[in-house]
């Protein structure tokens, strides 16, 4: 079974992401779950806003994604593929950890995401604040060593903890990545980055780290496809992470976010980067920040799903391409 039937949405009145069957209804470990299946991708919902600095909600993003993408049917004609079909996904549930504690949630990441890599599987995480990010690295590294990185953003996420006085939170993560060596020196790629900074060192600590900034101007000035080529020629061949904070995204596309800074990527421009990707080496991707208390009309929730469907196309692009090539 790939994608369950609409009326049965409609019947139940609640399914997972994109009507995906949830992985674990009896509440067992993901480990599990997934022994024996052939499943090669997991939806993972992550309701934690405690690292968010400004405005609370995100918390409430995988409800609101679950809810947009049920509208989702599962064939992508840019890649001529039946993305459900081929990845066999799963809904595996949200994380769960208190709402009141960074430490635990971070610990319960670390953990799921963990399961998922020891299987055939590649994670998806729909945050959630993009604090959440960081223990699924640390996870993923564990099995393939340091990740490249793709990292849409308005901000560049490598805050350290002086601001608010402690150092987990959603706008360090990228830095704390970067000194545990999770992240693959030179192969950073941060795109749609925009708006003032602290100070004129803001971007030293990527930079130090061999990373390609491609801000939002950049885009406009060269092009997505220029944004592209950049990242394929850092990543190609490697291990590859996509962090997709929703704020990179124009105001006027996402409103549904807690940080919105204005001259951001269209829609249009985050789709064609993300199909970009096609035929790299994804191991995990991250949809964070969408605020649904913020949003309007629910624009910024159907974004989320579309940007998670065309990430799970390349996911199953590669699935498609393996099993060619080996039967
Ligand atoms: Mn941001
Ligand atoms: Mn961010």
């Amino acid at each position: 079974m790939t994608q369950l039937p609409a009326l049965d949405y409609v019947r139940s009145g609640t399914q997972g992401f994109f009507r995906l069957p949830f992985l674990r209804p009896d509440g067992a470990h993901l480990s599990d779950a997934l022994a024996g299946k052939d499943c090669r991708a997991v939806l993972l919902g992550v309701p934690f806003d405690g690292g968010a600095t400004i405005q609370a909600g995100a918390r409430h993003g995988p409800a609101a994604a679950r809810a947009a993408s049920a509208l989702l049917p599962g064939y992508c004609p840019h890649a001529r593929l039946d993305v459900f079909a081929t990845l066999k996904a799963k809904d595996g549930g949200n994380v769960c950890a208190s709402p009141f504690s960074l430490p635990l949630t971070h610990e319960a990441i670390e953990a799921e995401v963990g399961a998922i890599a020891s299987s055939a599987a590649t994670p998806f995480l729909v945050g959630g604040d993009h604090s959440i990010t960081l223990p699924a690295l640390r996870a993923r590294a564990r099995y393939c060593g340091p990740l490249a990185l793709v990292h849409f953003d308005a901000h560049s996420d490598t805050s350290s903890g002086a601001l608010w006085g402690t150092p987990a939170h959603h706008g360090t993560w990228l830095r704390q990545a970067i000194e545990e060596g999770l992240v693959e020196k030179g192969a950073l790629v941060q795109i749609g980055l925009r708006g003032p900074h602290k100070d004129g060192d803001e971007h030293d600590i990527a930079r130090a780290h061999g990373a390609c900034i491609v801000t939002s101007d950049d885009v406009i000035d060269r092009g997505w496809r220029h944004a592209v080529s950049q990242v394929w020629r850092r990543c190609e061949g490697k291990p590859l992470w996509v962090s997709f904070d929703v704020d990179a995204i124009d105001p006027a596309h996402a409103p549904g976010t807690g940080t919105t800074v204005p001259g951001g990527l269209s829609s249009r421009e985050a789709r064609a980067l993300l199909r970009g990707l096609r035929d790299l080496h994804l191991v995990g991707m991250d949809v964070v920040e969408l605020c649904p208390p913020l949003d309007a009309k629910e624009m910024t929730a159907q974004l989320v799903a579309h940007l998670l469907f065309e990430g799970l196309s390349v996911a199953a692009s590669r699935v498609r391409a393996s099993t060619s090539t080996t039967g």
